[in-house]
């Protein structure tokens, strides 16, 4: 463009990438294993003017398709790339990588998270008042792990006293347990919202039949998570006709093209966004179509460390209107390999005045 005025001092000088492997307290089981230590990959870039940006990739097969050692090679293919690039120009940046990398979105969203990092920093604001800067706390649930009856009522009893008042568990495995697992966590925080994600784990009668026994035992819950197969929509719309609890679509919408088809189908309540399923640019378009459909919204987080927790909190704070905020800490913040970001303080999280993300790297 002809007489553009630019900032001085944003093209990007250098790009580090690193595997980010922190250990993590419970095993995380998936179909082909356990997993020990969250193994993550972080990419740092440098700018004339001397800023770094930081960003997390965290894959996940069985979601994305990525593990570390495909989320690697991608940021290292996109070095050369990024060398040259004024970060100001993050949506061009981005565009051009969803068409040459389009199954590689945890990638992406490192190299987006990155970009505007180092940009708002260079603007000298924090990444949420880029967003928009709706709200300056946002309160997040935490999730009950699949335990015992009895733990999960120790634990639900716990977490109310520390002050949550939404739980999510996970359900969607073996129904009798799920119940006894849900009847538990009411008893033991009875003033609690109760969410439940079933990650594609039922049929539709099953779901429906689920929520049926709930009500059985005067249980409600706020939410009921993808409770059926992604591509699935007229199975999810048959749950969601069949009662009043609200129902997310959450592993049916990656893109902003699958949020329409959603839409178009009607088959949800709300959309759960997450940055690792869709990038950072494209969470804005998702976020866009919801509203405009009249559908709740949702945020939720993979194996982040602080850096991709953070930036999901930046991104929530700064739209503002985010029904559900499913963002709780999983990793212990001595283990952590990073410190600043926005303050947590059970069950709330406050932005912070500090530039960008905020995120700084442990001295080792
Ligand atoms: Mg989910």
């Amino acid at each position: 463009m002809h007489g553009e005025k630019r900032m001085e001092g944003t093209k990007i000088t250098n790009v580090y990438i690193e595997k980010l492997n922190i250990p993590l307290d419970a095993p995380f089981t998936i179909a082909t294993g356990a997993k020990y230590q969250i193994e993550n990959v972080l990419i740092t870039i440098e700018l004339e003017n001397r800023i770094k940006g930081f960003g997390e990739a965290a894959p996940l097969e069985p979601v994305n398709g990525e593990n570390q050692g495909t989320a690697f090679a991608t940021l290292q293919s996109c070095r050369e790339y990024l060398i040259g690039q004024d970060v100001s120009d993050y949506r061009q940046i981005s565009k051009h990588l969803k068409g040459v990398f389009w199954a590689q979105v945890t990638a992406r969203c490192a190299i987006e998270m990155s970009l505007l990092d180092a940009f708002t920093k260079s603007l000298n604001i924090p990444l949420y008042r880029f967003i928009g800067g709706a709200e300056n706390q946002i309160e997040t649930d935490y999730t009950v792990d699949i335990v015992d009856a009895d733990t999960a009522k120790a634990n639900a009893k716990t977490l109310a006293a520390k002050g949550y008042r939404t739980l999510k568990t996970k359900v969607g495995k073996k129904l009798n347990d799920d119940v006894a697992r849900v009847i538990a966590i009411k008893e033991g925080a009875p003033d609690c919202r109760i969410m439940l994600d079933a990650n594609q784990g039922y049929a539709p009668n099953e779901a429906i039949h689920f929520l049926e026994v709930l009500e059985k035992h005067g249980i409600r819950p706020e939410l009921f998570e993808q409770p059926v197969v992604k591509h699935d929509l007229q199975g999810m719309k048959r749950v969601k006709d069949s009662t009043s609890v609200p129902v997310a679509a959450d592993e049916s919408v990656f893109t902003a093209a699958d949020a329409l088809a959603v839409v178009k189908a009607d088959c949800a309540d709300l959309i759960n966004i997450k940055i690792m399923k869709s990038g950072l640019v494209e969470a804005l378009d998702i976020a866009a179509i919801a509203r405009s459909a009249n559908k709740g919204l949702m945020i939720g987080c993979m194996l982040e460390s602080k850096l991709g927790l953070g930036t999901s909190v930046h991104l929530a704070a700064g739209l503002g209107g985010f029904n559900f905020i499913d963002l709780d800490p999983h990793i212990d913040p001595a283990l952590e390999p990073f410190i600043g970001g926005p303050e947590f303080a059970d069950p709330y999280y406050r932005m912070t005045s500090e530039a960008g993300i905020g995120i700084h790297k442990k001295l080792s």
